[in-house]
């Protein structure tokens, strides 16, 4: 059975989808089965996996309305060695359209349980909102990974998404749990990013990831070339780092 994980944050830019995409690239190095699952119709994810939105056959807009399935939605990914359930901004649209189903935060979770066997994680990039598309999102989830930056405003709206989590789990989904807080963007040079670190620690323990993804060049450029950081420049602090946080991740898995 697969695990399933969540990359949210309702800050915009703080990282998800290089997380996603990273961690769907470097669990894949580690021999695991990996769906990436865009979520967000921005199509951020689909586009740094090498997969052009503008031109999908089927998207998951398709499968949250019932009109198609995963594995005819799904591609591969440009590296080939992750599988893609890719977005568009039709998925927007999705959101209104929901509106009228019956069980609308679950239709996520039911279309990805027909490929549950098929691989040992499926990650999902949630959108820049606590929408019904991330609520989706959250009840199809074992867990959520949320990035963050290390600077002053990255507390504020934490425990809006804490608060989200909480109700998830009392109300629509048990197995939901924060998996870890992951620092991102990491500046060492800054004395901001070292005490909010500290703070995220003295906070959070051990819910907060001991790898820290750097702030590095490499992870921006890569995704235009439609590539993750981790395959377009493997010895960059970045890819490493995502790299050890893959590990971490599996590692982590293994205690839940
Ligand atoms: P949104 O909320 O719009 O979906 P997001 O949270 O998914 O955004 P990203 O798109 O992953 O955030 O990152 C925002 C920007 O920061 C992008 O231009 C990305 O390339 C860049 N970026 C992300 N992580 C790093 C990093 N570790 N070092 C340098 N640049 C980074
Ligand atoms: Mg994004």
């Amino acid at each position: 059975m697969a695990k399933i994980f969540c990359v949210a944050n309702q800050k915009g830019g703080v990282g998800k989808t290089t997380t996603a995409v990273n961690l769907a690239a470097g669990l894949a190095q580690l021999n695991q089965r990996v769906l990436l699952v865009d979520l967000d119709p921005q199509g951020n994810a689909t586009m740094g996996a090498g997969i052009n939105k503008a031109e999908l056959q089927s998207s998951i807009y398709e499968v949250m309305l019932g009109l198609a399935d995963v594995p005819t939605a799904r591609v591969q990914s440009e590296t080939g060695r992750f599988d893609v359930l890719p977005a568009n901004r039709e998925l927007a649209g999705a959101e209104v359209e929901m509106v009228e189903l019956d069980n609308r935060e679950r239709r996520l979770k039911e279309a990805l349980n027909a490929v549950n066997d098929q691989y040992d994680f499926m990650l999902i990039d949630c959108p820049p909102a606590l929408s019904m598309l991330t609520l989706n999102g959250l009840c199809a989830a074992h867990g959520v990974i949320i990035p963050m930056q290390c600077e002053y405003y990255a507390l504020e709206g934490l425990s809006d998404l804490v608060n989200t989590i909480k109700k998830v789990h009392a109300k629509l989904n048990t197995d939901l749990k924060i998996i870890g807080l992951l620092r991102v963007m990491f500046d060492p040079r800054m004395t901001l990013s070292q005490q909010v670190s500290s703070q995220l620690e003295e906070h959070f323990g051990d819910k907060v990831f001991k790898t820290i993804i750097p702030r590095n060049v490499r992870l921006a450029e890569a995704p235009s070339y439609g590539m993750p950081g981790i395959n377009f420049d493997p010895s960059s602090k970045g890819a490493q780092a995502y790299l050890a946080f893959g590990a971490e991740m599996v590692e982590r898995i293994r205690t839940l």
